[in-house]
């Protein structure tokens, strides 16, 4: 289990996080939503180790993690801009954080997590070569074969759309349940949160203002803020929908 214990983190005198607390438990997904400059990123960092938080304590089956530094978390990553190498084709950029890691997971498991994720006809391309959700794959492999306890992603699908968005979204969903991973989601997009969490985190003014499963959200919003932020949203993509392909999306 993870637990965020009263968490906080100021930027230039700023209150970015005021007190989050949060249980999570083993191979949940989890989306942490909120608007942007909520804070989210901040919290996924101060979760990896990249970012220090200022008050809080972070424990992971047990043990304190808070001032254990990143690489000895075991936690990983895919970052919302996929930060991969250019300068490395697709299989190249997944092996690289095995460099100094080997042994940890074997050649044929590699081989596994780059089939389960369709990337064997890539693997020679290069980054530029691939389209978003290609790249998002990519992404996704490289720290996977990493092998993390968590597993930690920022905003996975906006840079993606459409069909593309959906086929993503179920890669994630089927990796995390396949691996029994937990699994740490970004977002801004209520719609995101709602399909592809069993739990949702809705992040205010730096504290959880709500966290529960999408049905608790939806039927249940704790405030105004929420059934807003929530409802309001997906209200305009119905309409949306409805006018592009008619009534029995209304
Ligand atoms: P979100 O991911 O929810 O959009 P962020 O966590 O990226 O929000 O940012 C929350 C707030 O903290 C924003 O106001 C942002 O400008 C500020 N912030 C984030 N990172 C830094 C930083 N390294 N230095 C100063 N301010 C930052
Ligand atoms: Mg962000």
């Amino acid at each position: 289990m993870l637990k965020l214990q009263n968490i906080g983190k100021k930027f230039d005198q700023k209150v970015v996080l005021d007190n989050i607390n949060l249980d999570i438990q083993k191979g949940e997904i989890v989306s942490l939503l909120g608007p942007s400059g909520s804070g989210k990123t901040t919290l996924l960092n101060i979760m990896l180790g990249l970012t220090k938080m200022d008050q809080g304590k972070i424990i992971f089956d047990g043990k304190d993690l808070t001032h254990v530094p990143m690489k000895k978390r075991g936690f990983n990553i895919v970052f919302q801009d996929y930060a991969l190498f250019p300068n490395l084709n697709a299989y190249e950029n997944i092996i690289y954080g095995l460099k100094n890691k080997r042994g940890k997971i074997s050649e044929k498991e590699v081989n596994e997590y780059i089939a389960f994720l369709g990337l064997i006809p890539h693997l020679t391309k290069r980054i530029s070569e691939l389209s978003g959700g290609q790249k998002q794959r990519v992404a996704l492999a490289r720290t996977l074969v990493t092998k993390p306890e968590v597993l930690l992603l920022d905003e996975p699908l906006s840079a993606l759309d459409g069909v593309i968005k959906e086929s993503i979204k179920t890669r994630i969903q089927s990796i995390a349940k396949e691996f029994n991973l937990t699994t740490i989601i970004v977002t801004h997009d209520p719609e995101e949160a709602l399909t592809m969490s069993d739990k949702i985190v809705i992040i205010k003014d730096g504290n959880v203002a709500q966290f529960g499963t999408p049905q608790d959200i939806m039927e249940r919003p704790k405030n105004e803020f929420i059934q807003e932020f929530i409802l309001k949203q997906l209200h305009i993509k119905r309409k949306n929908i409805y006018h592009l392909f008619g009534e029995q999306y209304a």
